[in-house]
């Protein structure tokens, strides 16, 4: 089959012709029939986060459908449309049995530390492979698979109320979803800040109140909010924005940090946190109950993705280097999505 692999960071992604990893009695082969290109992937592929070994196949945005299963598991799964988890566990450690299976020493993520979604077919554990309900597209279920999981994760992680002021930094996939997942988890007041005018003005459509990141956001929000939000997520990944979402803090504030970045912020703990009782939060990708309760979100019409998947192209290495060099300078469409 085909598939689209990184053999060293800092180089282009490379097609090739390679086996579907076998699948184990409790596995399942899954079609790809939707891939989302993530920033993550993008900084997998530029280095130095990400995987360890290579040649890696990327992708952990997947959705398919199932095409063969492990002696284990039902023939009637075959033919299931589905989304995959892309966090593997062993379902028996102390973190899997208290349900933080991201934590799991025997975890693997696809795309990451297995084989991901950037080619025709997949091998996953058959728990990981998801039901789709009807009516889903296999685009908008991809791009939940992280973006969407990791912002619904992230506000339950800064232990969201519908009384909180929110403010999302960075108005990418997760951004966009994030702003949904606030407004139908109750949130009243939703800021979306960022640099590109264009996703402001979707931001604003979403029902966030937009804050132009060109100018001073912070000061912008401390005047408007009057002192600070309760939340601040940060979606971006970078030390400057890390440190804002710290700064916009009001009493008893909660930032929570998703981008992934090597950068490192300076915090001065009395100023700074215990004075507010502020807290900064590290999110960690999502759990595999929190994929079903976003699906319960996009069938109850709280989620509009359609906006946010602005392209979609084939699996083609040139596009896809192309889509990804775009990201880097932040250009394009909140997400783009591979259709094998
Ligand atoms: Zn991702
Ligand atoms: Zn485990």
């Amino acid at each position: 089959m085909k598939a689209l692999q990184l053999f060293a960071q800092g180089q282009p992604l490379e097609a090739v012709d390679i086996e579907v990893d076998a699948p184990g009695p409790s596995d399942v082969i899954v079609r790809v029939e939707a891939a989302g290109i993530c920033h993550s992937d993008v900084h997998y592929r530029s280095g130095p986060l990400g995987p360890k070994e290579f040649p890696i196949t990327l992708g952990h945005e997947v959705a398919g459908s199932i095409v063969a299963v492990g002696d284990a598991v039902s023939d009637g799964r075959v033919g299931e449309r589905v989304c995959l988890h892309y966090q593997t566990f062993c379902g028996a450690c102390r973190w899997c049995t208290e349900g933080h299976e991201q934590f799991c020493p025997e975890g693997r993520m696809l795309g990451n530390s297995r084989s991901g979604g950037y080619a025709e077919f997949i091998t996953v554990p058959s728990v990981n492979a998801v039901f789709l309900p009807e009516g889903v597209p296999m685009e908008h279920a991809a791009v939940m698979m992280c973006s969407s999981a990791t912002a619904l994760h992230a506000l339950r992680q800064a232990r969201t109320v519908p009384s909180d002021r929110v403010a999302v930094w960075g108005v990418g996939g997760l951004g966009m979803s994030a702003i949904q997942l606030a407004r139908a988890m109750g949130v009243e007041e939703v800021f979306a800040v960022d640099r590109n005018l264009e996703r402001l003005e979707l931001a604003a459509e979403l029902g966030a109140t937009p804050i132009n990141a060109n100018e001073d956001a912070v000061a912008h929000l401390l005047e408007v909010t009057g002192g600070g939000v309760d939340v601040a997520l940060e979606l971006i990944g970078s030390g400057v924005t890390m440190k804002q979402v710290v700064d916009v803090l009001g009493p008893r504030g909660r930032a929570a940090i998703v981008g992934l970045s090597p950068d490192t912020i300076e915090v001065a703990p009395y100023g700074e946190l215990v004075g507010r009782e502020a807290e900064i939060i590290g999110v960690s990708d999502h759990l595999l109950t929190e994929i079903t309760e976003l699906l319960d979100f996009y069938v109850a019409g709280h989620l509009d993705l359609d906006r946010i998947v602005g392209l979609t192209v084939p699996l083609d290495a040139v596009m896809v280097n192309d889509v990804m060099d775009r990201m880097e300078r932040f250009a394009g469409p909140a997400r783009t999505v591979i259709t094998p």
